[in-house]
């Protein structure tokens, strides 16, 4: 059975080429991985990426997490940034998303825990294909789910940057949840969008099915935004199991599919 432990993680973060802050934030201690991307001005961006981050690296610390810790420590992220807005006018209407993948204990066996609240994503890339797990909340994810636009036109569209969830709301915005079960081999990238919005998703699947190591991986996809012109901050992490010859994984829970948390 696989445990924390067994986990391979790399991580990178950049300014990009145009911003002059970094307002995104990465949490990379297992069992929590975490990506966050910061929004408001005077570097309220940057404040409230690091409130989500620290709300949640508090159940790095616990023997055993499961869904309602996460979903709670959300919330709790979700009133600190508003009193933080609240406390100082310069940072009125700071926000953030929040992405990542938890290895939690669910009926006493391992599994992914998937959570997100914005644009950020958690993609799955296993038997060498990647997927979006996230779905974004974003004003263009519902213009193509309404059928208004395409996934291609969505890239270039004006309102791609405008997201319709994020931390710093009242009320609290409800987080998506997936839970997962753990296979060998199984790979998670974490994202900001400013990886998404300048590298595609068949980029992005060679990347990862080229560069098997974690941290080589993450900087490359991160050099790829660079070398796009990285209109934004980008962050990745890629966090994953190896492929044992003799691991047993052990699944002794159905495969299930939880939304929302209302
Ligand atoms: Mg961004």
């Amino acid at each position: 059975m696989y445990e924390l432990t067994d986990l391979r993680v790399g991580s990178m973060t950049d300014v990009g080429c145009v911003r002059e802050l970094n307002e995104d934030a990465v949490l990379v201690r297992g069992p929590l991985f975490a990506v966050a991307d910061g929004m408001g001005g005077h570097a309220a961006g940057e404040v409230a990426a690091a409130i989500a981050l620290e709300h949640l690296s508090v159940l790095a610390d616990r023997p055993v997490v499961d869904r309602t810790e996460v979903v709670a420590a959300i919330d709790r992220a979700n009133a600190a940034i508003l009193r933080a807005g609240a406390a100082d006018p310069a940072a009125a209407g700071l926000g953030t998303t929040v992405s990542g993948v938890c290895f939690a204990s669910i009926a006493g066996s391992p599994h992914w825990l998937i959570f997100n609240v914005g644009d950020s994503r958690v993609y799955r890339h296993a038997g060498g294909r990647l997927s979006q797990v996230t779905v974004d909340h974003s004003e263009v994810e519902e213009l193509v789910a309404a059928g208004h636009i395409t996934r291609e036109q969505a890239r270039t569209h004006p309102m791609r940057n405008v997201v319709t969830r994020s931390l710093g709301t009242d009320p609290a915005p409800v987080c998506d949840i997936w839970v997962l079960p753990v296979e060998a081999g199984d790979r998670f990238l974490i994202c900001s969008d400013g990886l998404s919005g300048e590298v595609d998703d068949a980029a992005i699947e060679a990347a990862l099915r080229d560069e098997p190591d974690p941290q080589r991986a993450a900087v490359a996809l991160v050099h790829q935004a660079l070398d796009a012109g990285a209109h934004d901050n980008v962050s990745v992490i890629v966090v994953g199991l190896p492929l044992g010859d003799d691991q047993q994984v052990d699944i002794t829970a159905p495969r299930k599919q939880l939304r929302g948390t209302a």
